[in-house]
C-alpha cells in the first residue's frame, strides 16, 4: 500500500475519511524535534453522533456475519499491517519519539499479532452448557453487545489501540475508537488498512480528538454500551463516574507503580540485563515498567554500582538512529511532568545516583524532549516519588532484609498492575507471587507475553481483564437459555 500521510488527518466514519464537523484541528508534534508536523481533528459529540449513526447502520449485518468471514477480514488486516511494517513503524516513531528499532520489533508486529490472535480466537470461542440431570438443560449464548467504545493512550499507540479493537470486532460489535490525540497517525493509517482489507463501512469508526471533548462524548453516548479504556487512573476515575450510572460495561486498564523484587540468589546477569530493560524501555513509558526496584540488603551495594554503570551506558539519541537505546519523551507536557517529579524527589531528600537532567541532542533533535535515564536512592515507601506514577525514565532503589519486608514494600502502593520477582528459590517465588498485590507477576523475566492470559491490574490499576477469552467475554453479552425436558 502507498501511505500518504496528509498534514490534516481525518476521521474514519462510515468508511469515509472526513474532517471534523467543527472545522477545528489540534497540532501534532514530533517529540524528537519539537516541530509541529501535522494537525488532527478536534472532534466533539457531533462527530461521535455521526460515527454512532454509521455503526448503527452496520451492526445488523456485521453481528451475523459468519465467523469464517470475520476471521478472513481480520486476518487480512494483520497481513496488511505486516506488509506495511516499515511505513507504520516510521509513523509511530515520528509521532511518539520511541526508537525506530523498537517500533519495528515490538509495536507494529504486536499490532498484527493482536488481529491475527483474535481472528483465530473467535473461531474457537465456545460457550457453556449446564445440564440439570433429567430436568432441564441450560446453554449460554454470548452475543455481540452492539456499539462499543475503545479509548487508548499514547505510550504503545497502535499496539494498545488494536488490542481493544481486534476482540471487539471479532466478537461481532461495531466500534467507535479514539486513539490518543498525542499519537494519532498509526490509528489514521489503520483506517486505510481496514478499508483495503474489506472491513464493511461503519463497522470500525476512528474519531480523533482530545479526552474531555471527544473521549467523554464516547463515554456519554447512550447507544455505546461498553467502554474499553486504557490510560491514566485519573481519567479512568472520571470515565467510571460517567459510565456507572448509565450501567455500561467497563474495562479500565490504568496506571502502575510496579515493584521489581530482587533476592540475593537471583541469576545475576539475566536479572541485570532484564532490569535495565524493565526500568527504561520506551523511556520508562510502559505501564508494566518496574519503577520501584527493591533489592536484598546483602547485594544492594553491588547491585547499585553495576546498575548505575549500565544505566549510564544507555545511549539517548535521535530515535531514527540504530544506536539510540532511548528516544524522546512523548510531549513537552510529559517532559515537564517527569522533570518536576525528579525535582520533587530531590526535595524529598532523594539522592540522584545517575541521570536527573534533560539531555540535549545536537542537530535535528536539538529541540526534542529527551531526559537522561535516572536512578534515585534514599527514599522510603511513603514519599510522593515512591507513591505516584512518574511514567518516565526514572527508578528508585530501596533495600530490604527479609521476605516479609520485601512484601511490605512491594504492596505499599495504591496501584497493583505488575511485579517482577528475581530468585532461584522456586518455593519463595511461588510464596511471594501469591502475596504481591498485582494482576500480573513475572518470575525471572519481564514482559513475556502470551496473549491468551488475563491481563490487567488490581487496586487503582483498574477493573477487569483483557486478553484471550477474557476480552471476548467482555465484548459479548451472555444470555442463559433454559429448556425444561
Ligand atoms: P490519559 O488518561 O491522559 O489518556 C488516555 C486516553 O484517554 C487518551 O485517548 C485521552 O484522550 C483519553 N481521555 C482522557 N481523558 C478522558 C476522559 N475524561 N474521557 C474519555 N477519554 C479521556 O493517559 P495517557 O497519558 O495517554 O497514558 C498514560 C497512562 O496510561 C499512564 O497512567 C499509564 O500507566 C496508563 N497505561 C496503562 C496501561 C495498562 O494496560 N494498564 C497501558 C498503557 C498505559
Amino acid at each position: 500500500m502507498q501511505f500518504d500521510i496528509p498534514f490534516h488527518l481525518e476521521n474514519f466514519i462510515g468508511g469515509n475519511f472526513i474532517g471534523p464537523l467543527s472545522g477545528n484541528f489540534i497540532d501534532n508534534v514530533n517529540p524528537a524535534t519539537g516541530a509541529v508536523y501535522g494537525q488532527i481533528p478536534d472532534s466533539n459529540s457531533k462527530d461521535i453522533d455521526a460515527a454512532v449513526k454509521a455503526a448503527r447502520k452496520a451492526f445488523p449485518e456485521w453481528s451475523v456475519t459468519p465467523l469464517e468471514k470475520r476471521f478472513s477480514i481480520l486476518n487480512k488486516i494483520a497481513e496488511l499491517i505486516d506488509e506495511n511494517l516499515d511505513a507504520l513503524a516510521l509513523a509511530e516513531t515520528n509521532d511518539n519519539g520511541k526508537p525506530l528499532w523498537l517500533s519495528k520489533t515490538v509495536d507494529i508486529p504486536r499490532a498484527s499479532s493482536n488481529f491475527r490472535f483474535f481472528a483465530t480466537g473467535i473461531m474457537h470461542f465456545a460457550t457453556e452448557s449446564h445440564a440439570m440431570e433429567d430436568k432441564a438443560i441450560n446453554y449460554t449464548l454470548r452475543q455481540p453487545i452492539g456499539i462499543v467504545g475503545c479509548i487508548s493512550p499514547w505510550n504503545l499507540p497502535l499496539y494498545l489501540f488494536t488490542w481493544k479493537i481486534a476482540p471487539a470486532l471479532a466478537a461481532g460489535n461495531c466500534v467507535i475508537a479514539k486513539p490518543s490525540e498525542v499519537t494519532p497517525v498509526t490509528a489514521f493509517l489503520l483506517g486505510k488498512i481496514c478499508k483495503a482489507a474489506g472491513l464493511p463501512d461503519g463497522v470500525l469508526n476512528i474519531v480523533h480528538g482530545a479526552g474531555p471533548h471527544c473521549g467523554e462524548a464516547i463515554v456519554k453516548h447512550p447507544e455505546i454500551k461498553a467502554i474499553s479504556f486504557t490510560g491514566s487512573t485519573r481519567a479512568g476515575e472520571r470515565i467510571a463516574s460517567i459510565a456507572a450510572p448509565m450501567f455500561k460495561k467497563l474495562s479500565l486498564e490504568l496506571g502502575g507503580k510496579n515493584p521489581a523484587i530482587i533476592f540475593a540468589d537471583c541469576d545475576w546477569e539475566k536479572m541485570m540485563k532484564t532490569t535495565i530493560r524493565s526500568s527504561f524501555s520506551n523511556q520508562g513509558q510502559i505501564c508494566l515498567c518496574g519503577s520501584r526496584i527493591l533489592v536484598e540488603e546483602s547485594i544492594y551495594e553491588k547491585f547499585k554500582q553495576e546498575f548505575m554503570e549500565r544505566t549510564r551506558s544507555l545511549t539517548v539519541g535521535d530515535p531514527l538512529e540504530e544506536t539510540s537505546k532511548q528516544g524522546a519523551l512523548v510531549s513537552h507536557m510529559h517532559f515537564d511532568k517527569v522533570m518536576n517529579c525528579i525535582h520533587t524527589a530531590k526535595e524529598e531528600g532523594g539522592r540522584i545516583l545517575c541521570g536527573g537532567n534533560a539531555k540535549k541532542i545536537p542537530g535535528r533533535c536539538e529541540n526534542g524532549y529527551f531526559i537522561e535515564p535516572t536512578v534515585i536512592e534514599g527514599l522510603g515507601p511513603n514519599c510522593k516519588t515512591n507513591r505516584e506514577e512518574i511514567f518516565g525514565p526514572v527508578v528508585t532503589l530501596q533495600s530490604f532484609k527479609t521476605e516479609e519486608e520485601a512484601l511490605q514494600l512491594a504492596n505499599a502502593s495504591s496501584y497493583g498492575l505488575a511485579a517482577t520477582i528475581w530468585t532461584q528459590d522456586i518455593s519463595r517465588a511461588n510464596r511471594v507471587a501469591a502475596q504481591v498485590q498485582s494482576g500480573i507477576i513475572w518470575v525471572n523475566c519481564w514482559l513475556v507475553r502470551d496473549l491468551r492470559t488475563p491481563f490487567g491490574g488490581m487496586k487503582n490499576s483498574g477493573v477487569g481483564r483483557e486478553g484471550g477469552w477474557e476480552a471476548l467475554r467482555f465484548f459479548t453479552e451472555p444470555k442463559n437459555v433454559c429448556i425444561q425436558f
